[in-house]
């Protein structure tokens, strides 16, 4: 099942998306996509009935789409996650997984504009497959970790790169306005298919930029989930973005950064895709 969060000229309210041509409103059901992940157990069954029946569907393409969770808990985000973007950073590969957080003000729609802060010009994308916790807990076993996603999304990992190298944390070159678009719904986890095995690309401006794919993440989902749920807890509907594949415009010779203008379209196979035009902030 594809989930959304769309708006019809009226209050935002989730949605399930259809043939990725018509969306059925569930705003009946839950005010919000939190409260469907928080409730799903309870709910799934009327949802699926809704969708069945395309109680009120609308046209997807007259509705606007805003990110799935417009204001998760939390967002986290690994950094140096897959080999070829280790390699062109020159960086060693982790021992530990490296975390950072994006902050609620950062999330970004789908088809959103991405704002250039003022005066950057060394701001990037990073195509990164998303997750979206359903099941919250603490000491997630990496085997019970499949357990505990809702599913997943395509995002950009859009990072200010003078910020984020200036200090020893990356947390601020990550945490412009804008900067944490995802979407363009959840694919829920039974739908998403071998989840580390998916071709994930970057295009900008027409050309390819990062072509990989999810079986060369360094730490698994699973991983991931694990090391996290050992520091905090994880509850519906966090996020958590798992790494860039090599490509990065920051890497390339010349460098090849999003200005003002540029058109960077995100997608993984299965999960759709997100399109973002640059503006000045
Ligand atoms: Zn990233």
């Amino acid at each position: 099942m594809k989930l959304a969060t769309f708006t019809n000229g009226g209050a935002a309210m989730p949605g399930v998306v259809i043939n990725e041509t018509t969306i059925v409103p569930l705003g009946a059901l839950a005010p919000d996509m939190l409260t469907l992940i928080a409730n799903w157990d309870a709910l799934q069954g009327a949802v699926e009935a809704a969708a069945a029946a395309r109680t009120g569907a609308l046209d997807l393409a007259a509705v606007r789409l805003l990110a799935p969770v417009p204001r998760p808990g939390k967002i986290l985000a690994i950094g140096l996650n897959y080999a070829d973007h280790i390699a062109e950073t020159g960086m060693e590969k982790p021992v530990h997984q490296i975390w950072f957080t994006k902050p609620g003000t950062a999330v970004n729609g789908p088809y959103d504009d991405i704002q250039i802060p003022r005066g950057s010009t060394m701001t990037d994308y990073e195509v990164e497959m998303v997750v979206v916790i359903g099941k919250g807990g603490r000491h997630i076993a990496k085997e019970d970790a499949a357990a505990h996603v809702f599913g997943y999304c395509v995002g950009n990992d859009v990072s200010e790169r003078v910020w984020q190298r200036r200090t020893a944390q990356f947390t601020l070159g990550k945490a412009f306005d804008t900067h944490a678009p995802f979407g363009p719904w959840i694919t829920t986890a039974d739908a998403a298919g071998d989840v580390h095995e998916l071709g994930i690309r970057c295009v900008v401006d027409g050309e390819t930029r990062q072509d990989s794919n999810t079986q060369h993440l360094i730490f698994s989902v699973w991983d991931q989930i694990a090391e996290l749920s050992t520091v905090m807890t994880l509850e519906p509907g966090d996020v958590i973005y798992t790494g860039t594949p090599g490509g990065v415009g920051a890497a390339r010779k010349p460098p090849a950064m999003l200005l003002p203008g540029c058109h960077v379209r995100c997608e993984i196979d299965g999960l759709g895709a997100i399109e973002s035009r640059c503006i000045a902030e």
